[in-house]
């Protein structure tokens, strides 16, 4: 038996590391332990995240928008640019770059605040001892007064899809093409196949999104969900929506998707490539020893309270291996939270404002409630809404697509949910978040100022819409 830990974690994905960073600072004696291991069998920390997700995911999208941006756009602004190519292997190692020196910064910061980085896999055994396997296979049992699950997710397979890390892949395969595919199909049209979508799409791929769901977007406000598709569409990205895949087969290296289209009728069509994007599952397999004390809900995440403790006294969990959306914000600040709980302090955690971005160009972002939840919910409210092209900086930049909707209460004008398609959605989207975290009104948006030239006006107009006093756009309701 080697020395207690005040914390040990489990997983050092956002919300792990995050835990364990919170934990050190606050003087508890912290361990990490993680099983990822890089192309060269190295122990690596970040997770999904950093590994597989957030930052690869954005870093081929910044490159592909780059690439189309030079292609469609430069001329109109008099760049002439002469035949521009892509070179996608050298597109894929600079995301490999990005991704090491976002890992090795987690390092770096396990170092800083003395948390003991423990590369291998944990298992929890009841009482709290946790059986350490490192990648030598050595096996040690470490004890702690706390332990953190953060074990996270991995991608649902459906089996009429299987995976053959060729031509049939995940969103994990999708990050590593080697060339452009010419005919692309993504199974669901969800957050993560809408992005890897359109970074194959945008170099040069024939996309063909098929999703089940009759609505596109169906958790999204669907005003905002609808000028998405439209945007989109335009683009190239073929969204069939109410296309249930029923079968797939491998011929060579071309996969023939088999589906149900809205009309219940079966449709063919032929891919080089085929993208698995229906979901993820929280992942738990040899997390738990049989009298760990621990429960899994129905859906099989770990079951936790408001403050993500378990069924097992001192055991937390916390991330996508817990209820609530799958987002790694989420996750980091429930590790936040956990954390300051173990130290003896009180903190809450928000989750009713929690923003949500997808990272197609334009951007779209939310948070808090849609207008379909609010009308469901019984509730009395106002609507704002603004367009991106009544705004000087997006003419300008070329980037006048989309809106702003803020939902306010009709009679507290406190804002109530606010839903972005445009540029710089995911930034915007943020001072809404701030905004409703302390209580602000529509009128509190309206009259802060707001700096111009800006995207950020969008914001503030289309609070001061929400009451009919918008300056730049006639007023559906009459200004008092
Ligand atoms: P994870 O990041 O999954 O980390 C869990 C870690 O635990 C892993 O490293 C795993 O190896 C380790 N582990 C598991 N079991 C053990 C064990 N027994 N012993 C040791 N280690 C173990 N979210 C956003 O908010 N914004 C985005 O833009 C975004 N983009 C995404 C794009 C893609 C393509 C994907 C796939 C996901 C994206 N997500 C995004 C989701 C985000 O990645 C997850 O919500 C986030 O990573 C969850 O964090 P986590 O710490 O709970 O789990
Ligand atoms: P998300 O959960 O946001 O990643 O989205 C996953 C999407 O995949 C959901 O919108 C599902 O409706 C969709 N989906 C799941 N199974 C299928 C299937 N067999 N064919 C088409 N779409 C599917």
């Amino acid at each position: 038996m080697s020395d207690k830990y005040d914390v040990i974690v489990i997983g050092s994905g956002p919300a792990g590391y995050v835990a364990a960073i919170r934990a050190a600072q606050l003087g508890l004696k912290t361990a990490c332990i993680e099983k990822w291991k890089d192309d060269k069998g190295k122990g690596i920390n970040g997770g999904t995240c950093l590994n597989v997700g957030c930052i690869p995911s954005k870093a081929l999208l910044d490159s592909s928008h780059k690439y189309h941006d030079a292609k469609a756009s430069y001329e109109a602004h008099g760049i002439g640019t002469g035949d521009v190519t892509i070179d996608v292997p050298t597109m894929i190692q600079r995301k490999a770059k990005v991704v090491k020196q976002m890992s090795g910064g987690i390092t770096g910061l396990f170092q800083a605040n003395k948390v003991t980085s423990l590369y291998g896999t944990g298992k929890l055994l009841a009482g709290r001892k946790v059986e350490f396997t490192d990648h030598e296979g050595k096996v040690e049992t470490l004890e702690a007064e706390n332990v953190i699950l953060a074990s996270g997710s991995v991608p649902v397979n459906i089996p009429v899809a299987p995976v053959d890390n060729d031509v049939i892949v995940d969103s994990t395969g999708a990050l590593e093409f080697q060339e452009v595919p010419k005919r692309l199909g993504v199974i669901g049209a969800g957050v993560i196949g809408l992005e890897l979508g359109s970074v194959w799409s945008r170099l040069g791929s024939e996309v063909v999104c098929l999703e089940a769901m009759d609505d596109f977007l169906a958790m999204m406000d669907q005003q905002i969900a609808k000028e998405t598709k439209k945007i989109l569409t335009k683009q190239g990205l073929d969204i069939r929506l109410s296309c249930r895949v029923t079968g797939t087969e491998v011929k060579g290296k071309e996969v023939e998707v088999t589906y149900t289209d809205k009309d219940g009728n079966e449709q063919k069509e032929t891919f080089d490539k085929l993208i698995v994007c229906v979901g993820r599952r929280p992942y738990t397999e040899g997390l738990l020893s049989g009298d760990s004390g621990v429960n899994l809900d129905e859906r099989g995440f770990i079951y936790v309270n408001d403050l993500c403790s378990t069924n097992a006294p001192g055991v937390w969990a916390v991330g996508d291996v817990v209820r609530g959306p799958m987002l790694a914000h989420k996750g980091s600040e429930e590790g936040v939270m956990v954390a300051e709980r173990i130290a003896g302090q009180k903190p809450l955690m928000n989750y009713d404002i929690i923003p949500n971005v997808i990272y197609t160009h334009p951007e779209v972002a939310s948070v808090g409630r849609t207008e379909e939840q609010v009308k469901a919910d019984g509730e009395d409210y106002n609507v704002g809404t603004f367009p991106f092209v009544a705004v000087g900086r997006a003419v300008a930049a070329d980037e006048a697509e989309g809106l702003v909707k803020i939902i306010a209460d009709a009679k507290t004008d406190r804002v109530l949910g606010c839903h972005i398609v445009g540029p710089s959605a995911s930034d915007l989207v943020q001072q809404v978040a701030i905004a409703m975290e302390f209580g602000s009104t529509a009128e509190d948006i309206g009259m802060t100022v707001h700096g111009h030239p800006t995207f950020s006006e969008a914001v503030k107009e289309a609070a001061l819409a929400v009451n009919g006093h918008a300056i730049h756009m006639p007023n559906r309701k009459k200004r008092k």
